[in-house]
């Protein structure tokens, strides 16, 4: 490590909260998928920003509407309205295909899921079911519906009512929601548990349970929406129409934007006065999203998504040490059959590749949508033999 990455690290632990750990690595700039850090060393960002940098870095599109709106108009706060919170808005109606949709914008997906916890309370039930392991943020609500007891235990008591059932048992969802259940919530792959793709069937049938007993079904989309798995949400792989969709992550191509999105009847619940975010539907962060979709549109970068992901799987899943290779579009974790994730993702740094330990045996990548196919060549080749080499080791 050179002197200035240790000073770094140095400044990082004496200002900021430990709630990280310390970074191994400092980001100065980047440029589409390329990362520079303080030393001038590049990397290959096979993460995204954890699947939130659809266009990479310093896309021109998003640079020049972020820079064109923040010489306009900046932040107004929801006491007045402005021309780009419309129009997005207007667009993800048209992404949902549902003209009853409604929107809320917030600024991250814990925020998102809050939302959709509150906005359940308005129709008079307070029992939530949500799955074991599934992330949904780190907010006390958000918290309380995540799965993940590491996260939860140092926080109790946390929201009451929520009950969690084993991600992707069928019988268990059929069991768990009544006519008491206000809403079920689930990712349609879960990201930070490891990229965990359900049985094929299991999003009709929760989507069959939930309409049977007027419970509403809340899909969080933050990891798997906006093109990420080559639907515009992950949910469209089975056909399905949920309640309430919560966004985040790529929405605003790396300007903080989250929004809770509510169809139907669900979009007639809340009422003024009854929820809010000052940044929320920010004009930088919409017209930054605008950009973001126009150019998915144009690049036609979710069938590109589709097409890279399958070429990464065929050509990881067959080395020698990968168990599996999971996931959709460019979500996907790669599987190992021993627990070497951690050191995988550390020699892959040193070999100037970033991706991420999801667990001890699974790497998730996430890299830009905007991805080369000979980035992903040199991702496969540099893989493959940092892989051999920590299997030796
Ligand atoms: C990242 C993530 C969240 C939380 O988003 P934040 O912006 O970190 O609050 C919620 N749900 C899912 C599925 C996520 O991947």
């Amino acid at each position: 490590m050179s002197g200035k990455s240790l000073r770094n690290q140095t400044r990082w632990s004496a200002a900021l909260q430990p709630n990280y750990g310390t970074p191994s690595l400092a980001i100065v700039s980047g440029k589409g998928c390329i990362l520079t850090d303080v030393d001038g060393k590049k990397y290959l960002d096979f993460l995204g920003g954890i699947a939130t940098n659809v266009l990479g870095q310093a896309h021109p599109a998003v640079v020049s509407a972020v820079t064109r709106q923040i010489k306009t108009l900046g932040h107004v706060s929801n006491f007045y309205s402005h021309p780009g919170v419309i129009e997005l808005s207007e667009e993800l109606q048209k992404l949902v295909g549902d003209k009853t949709a409604r929107v809320f914008f917030c600024n991250s997906g814990a925020e998102a899921n809050e939302a959709a916890l509150k906005l359940s309370r308005k129709t008079g039930r307070t029992r939530v079911v949500a799955t074991q392991g599934a992330f949904h943020g780190r907010t006390m609500g958000a918290l309380s519906l995540t799965g993940q007891d590491s996260k939860r235990a140092p926080f109790k008591p946390l929201v009451p009512g929520i009950v969690h059932v084993p991600y992707g048992d069928i019988e268990a969802m059929k069991e768990a929601i009544d006519s008491d259940t206000a809403m079920v919530i689930l990712e349609s792959i879960m990201g930070e548990a490891g990229v965990v793709v359900p049985p094929r069937g299991y999003l009709k049938s929760i989507r069959k349970f939930c309409t049977k007993h007027g419970a509403l079904l809340v899909i969080d989309a933050v990891q798997t929406g906006m093109g990420r798995t080559g639907d515009w949400f992950g949910y469209e792989s089975e056909g399905i129409k949920p309640d309430i969709i919560t966004l985040a992550k790529g929405l605003g191509g790396g300007l903080p934007l989250g929004a809770m999105i509510a169809c139907g009847k669900a979009s007639k619940l809340f009422k003024p006065g009854d929820h809010g975010s000052t940044f929320g539907g920010n004009p930088v962060a919409c017209a930054s999203a605008l950009a973001v979709i126009k150019v998915l549109k144009k690049e036609r970068l979710l069938s590109k998504s589709k097409k890279h992901g399958e070429i990464i799987c065929k050509a990881i899943s067959g080395m020698e040490g990968i168990s599996e290779v999971r996931g959709r579009g460019l979500l996907l974790g790669i599987v190992t059959i021993k627990p070497i994730a951690v050191s995988l993702r550390d020699a892959l740094q040193e070999r100037g590749v970033l991706v991420n330990a999801a667990t001890e045996d699974v790497i998730r990548i996430a890299p830009p949508l905007i991805v080369t196919e000979k980035q992903i060549s040199k991702f496969v080749k540099v893989f493959e033999s940092v892989l051999k080499e920590v299997l030796r080791d």
